[in-house]
């Protein structure tokens, strides 16, 4: 049978094909892509020719047979979103596991991801670490689910959209508090790749006189387990009491 290969495709920089990635697109018989006129630039810059099947979130469910149809019969296609690692926050997960279902053969060429390469330089625990994906919109889902943040004891890494991230640094400020270190990586491997690393309360202030602009990794530190703030008065009365004891 075919094979169905996951090839990731740059997050900006376009030197970040890798040359394995360019290899395979060269050698399927057809690349499922999210927009394919997104994905015919890439290939025309990668000089490649190859016929494109329209594969992204509205259309998964009804395509699936077809592109597993098209394995089964023993054709090879790899699989590409518009930026990363598909699967990512992107579709090609549900491909995925229904090929694999089907016992099919599914490769996943490792390459460029957002979160990854946030996540490295972010100066923060790198493992383990949680990653999100995208926040819920609703502001009270968004709340729920920065509950259960809250008390992760290692990273956590999501994704914003500019004209949103505000908003969510309010409401990570209401259910963190302030003082919950940050980290906000943009534009990474472009022009303006910059990190941002901060209590909430700064990273807030630093956007008072600024607009986010361009694309965002939001990094959570994890809950610092007994940091002098979390240390409530009971606790420091049985300090006190065993300092009086033992003088
Ligand atoms: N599949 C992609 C990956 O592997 O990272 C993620 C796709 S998701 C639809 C797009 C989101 O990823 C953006 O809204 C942004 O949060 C994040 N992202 C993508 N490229 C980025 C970059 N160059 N710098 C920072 N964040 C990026």
């Amino acid at each position: 049978t075919g094979k169905l290969y996951l090839v990731p495709t740059p997050i900006g920089n376009l030197s970040d094909i890798t040359i394995r990635a360019k290899e395979i697109l060269n050698q399927v018989d057809y690349i499922a892509a999210e927009d394919t006129r997104h994905t015919g630039q890439l290939l025309k810059n990668l000089d490649i020719k190859k016929p494109m099947i329209s594969f992204h979130e509205h259309n998964t469910q009804e395509k699936i047979p077809d592109i597993l149809a098209r394995l089964e019969s023993g054709q090879t296609i790899a699989q590409v979103s518009d930026a990363g690692t598909p699967a990512i926050s992107d579709p090609g997960e549900l491909l995925a596991k229904a090929a694999i279902e089907q016992d099919l053969t599914v490769i996943s060429i490792p390459g460029p991801a957002a979160f990854l390469t946030a996540l490295v330089a972010s100066g923060l625990d790198v493992q383990p670490f949680t990653y999100v994906g995208f926040l819920p919109r609703k502001k009270t889902q968004q709340l729920e689910k920065i509950e259960e943040i809250k008390v992760i004891t290692h990273t956590t890494i999501f994704y914003e959209a500019p004209h949103r991230l505000k908003k969510t640094l309010a409401n990570l400020a209401e259910v963190l508090g302030e003082n919950r270190r940050i980290v906000l990586a943009r534009e990474l491997t472009k022009i303006h790749e910059q990190y941002l690393r901060g209590t909430i309360g700064e990273i807030i202030a630093h956007y008072t006189d600024n607009d986010p602009r361009g694309e965002y990794v939001l990094l959570i530190e994890g809950m610092q387990e007994a940091s002098e703030e979390e240390i409530s008065s009971e606790d420091l009365v049985v300090k006190v009491d065993q300092k009086v004891a033992a003088g």
